[in-house]
């Protein structure tokens, strides 16, 4: 079964809960709309859906309420920054809008961010950039529960570490690649384990490190206490962009890497290393916008329906802001025990 509710609604509704953890208004109001944005761009595994476990986390200590960034190093195009368990909603936008800003007055900005809590949909930020006219990438590591097996290994030793990259197309809408580098995101494992769907053979493997379909290895403990794990996209290839994910995002970001057994902490720690570079600064600007725009036309002319990153989010965002926004019941009853939790009644 599943309800569907208006993307006002839910924004409303996660505001009152994330203020009622502690979160001043604008905070709680920033969170909400970053995760219904994420739930209206079709990826539901950083939604609403979140919600229950940021209110554990704050319940337990490792997220803090109303906490922005602190500046490490301010080196003009090279800024440290650290997040501080903050909302990554909120540190995620306060960073990369020093960073834009940045990019935008000396041509280019490295932006190390570490220790935000979870940043959500690292799209998000690649848009702020690229609605500026900036190239930007992102290499993210997660910490939280070590879930992605390595290329031949057969337990998890690393988070879903997203890759992001954004690009601005002159007169165009931009071109956003932003996924996990596990084969699928653990949010969406969730999803499918809450829905009571199976998925396709290939994406994990079991406690015992066999393959299998059922997404609830990396959602419940499984006997003697134990989790299964995702695989990496694309075999060795996207085992190794994670590795880079966690050795830029998590080592060279001061956030840290993974390198410990899994604990039961709820917080989910982001670090992320973004690159912004300015085309118009670079001294190639027309190059860049009449060849990105030669190419992307010569891929569309292809037989079939080619589409490009940053498509589907585009087009999941114009049906759901008419159709409403659909939550499977246990997604819906955990938001509102997490309400209650707090003493927020949630309708
Ligand atoms: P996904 O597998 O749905 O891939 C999404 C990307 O592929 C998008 O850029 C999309 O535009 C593009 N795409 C999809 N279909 C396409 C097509 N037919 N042709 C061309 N491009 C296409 O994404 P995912 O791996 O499930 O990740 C979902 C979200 O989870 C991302 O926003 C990611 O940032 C987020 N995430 C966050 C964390 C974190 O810790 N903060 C961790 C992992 C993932």
């Amino acid at each position: 079964m599943a309800k569907t509710f208006p993307a006002a609604h839910l924004r409303q509704t996660v505001a009152a809960i994330v203020a009622a953890a502690g979160s001043e208004r604008a905070e709680a109001q920033t969170v909400a709309d970053n995760l219904v944005l994420a739930n209206l761009s079709g990826h539901d595994s950083h939604g609403v859906g979140m919600v229950p476990r940021y209110i554990d986390a704050v319940l337990e200590g490792g997220l803090k309420p109303n906490t922005g960034i602190a500046v490490k190093l301010d080196g003009v195009s090279l800024l440290a920054l650290d997040g501080q368990r903050g909302y990554g909603q909120v540190v995620g936008e306060q960073a990369m809008t020093l960073a834009v800003a940045r990019a935008e007055a000396s041509g280019s900005c490295v932006m190390a961010l570490a220790n935000a809590h979870h940043l959500g949909r690292i799209g998000h930020f690649a848009e702020m950039a690229v609605a500026r006219g900036l190239v930007a990438i992102h290499f993210v590591n997660v910490q939280s529960r070590p879930v992605v097996a390595p290329w031949g290994g057969g337990d998890g030793r690393y988070g879903t570490n997203p890759f992001c990259v954004g690009i601005p197309l002159q007169g165009r809408e931009p071109f956003v690649l932003d996924f996990a580098t596990s084969r699928v995101a653990q949010g969406k494992m969730r999803v499918a384990h809450n829905e009571g769907r199976r998925v396709e053979p290939g994406y994990l493997i079991d406690e015992k490190g066999q393959p299998t379909t059922d997404p609830g290895v990396v959602v419940v403990p499984q006997p003697g206490g134990m989790f299964g794990a995702l695989m990496a996209f694309g075999e060795h290839k996207g085992y190794g962009m994670a590795v880079a994910c966690e050795l830029l995002g998590g080592a060279l970001s001061g956030s840290g890497t993974w390198h410990r057994p899994a604990d039961n902490q709820r917080a989910v720690i982001n670090g992320m290393l973004a690159i912004l570079v300015n085309p118009e600064q670079l001294g190639t600007q027309a190059s860049f916008a009449q060849e990105a725009l030669a190419f992307v036309d010569w891929l569309k002319q292809s037989p079939g329906d080619v589409l490009l990153a940053g498509e589907p989010e585009r087009k999941a965002r114009q049906t759901r802001a008419h159709e409403g926004i659909t939550l499977d019941d246990q997604t819906w009853a955990e938001i509102v025990a997490a309400g209650a939790k707090l003493g927020a009644r949630v309708a």
